[in-house]
């Protein structure tokens, strides 16, 4: 799961349409760092956002998460993080798909609601995104952000958003 940001990799990006961070794709680097991205939510393309405007420097988290080649972090305690970080992700990414594919097994397609940014969804539901696939809601993260688990991972999804047209 876890590798280096390339373009068609996914990352945690600033939306300037939905106005949240949300999962994005890469569609374009520029030094190590990504320049363009998808919005996995609202699929519109725009430039890559760290984090909220108005936001300081990032927290030690998400530097750590979305670090790249050229990290001011110590190099020794970096790569021991990353290594750490790595072989969590890995256990992680196994223990996702089982959680996945348990929620999922046997369940009729009926169950499945079709995942729209508008919609209003609840843990542990059922859902079915254009893109993603099917999934099934792990958390509801705010009144206007739900993390819903899919085949190849966890995702946040914006939700109960009123967009213009
Ligand atoms: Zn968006």
């Amino acid at each position: 799961m876890t590798k280096a940001l390339a373009a068609g990799g996914e990352v945690d990006s600033w939306c300037t349409k939905c106005k949240m961070m949300l999962n994005h794709r890469i569609i374009a680097m520029e030094g190590g760092v990504p320049a363009r991205v998808e919005c996995s939510t609202c699929n519109s393309h725009h430039n890559f956002r760290a984090r909220a405007p108005g936001e300081k420097a990032p927290a030690k988290e998400r530097v750590a998460k979305t670090a790249s080649a050229g990290t001011k972090a110590p190099r020794g305690a970096a790569a021991r993080g990353k290594a750490a970080a790595e072989e969590r992700a890995f256990a992680t990414a196994r223990e996702q798909q089982q959680a996945w594919e348990k929620a999922i097994a046997g369940r009729s397609v009926h169950e499945f609601r079709t995942y729209k940014v508008s919609e209003i969804f609840e843990e542990r539901e059922l859902v079915k995104h254009n893109k993603f696939g099917d999934g099934v809601v792990v958390r509801v993260i705010d009144p206007k952000k739900v993390e819903v688990l899919f085949k190849d991972g966890p995702l946040t999804l914006a939700q109960a958003m009123q967009l213009p047209g």
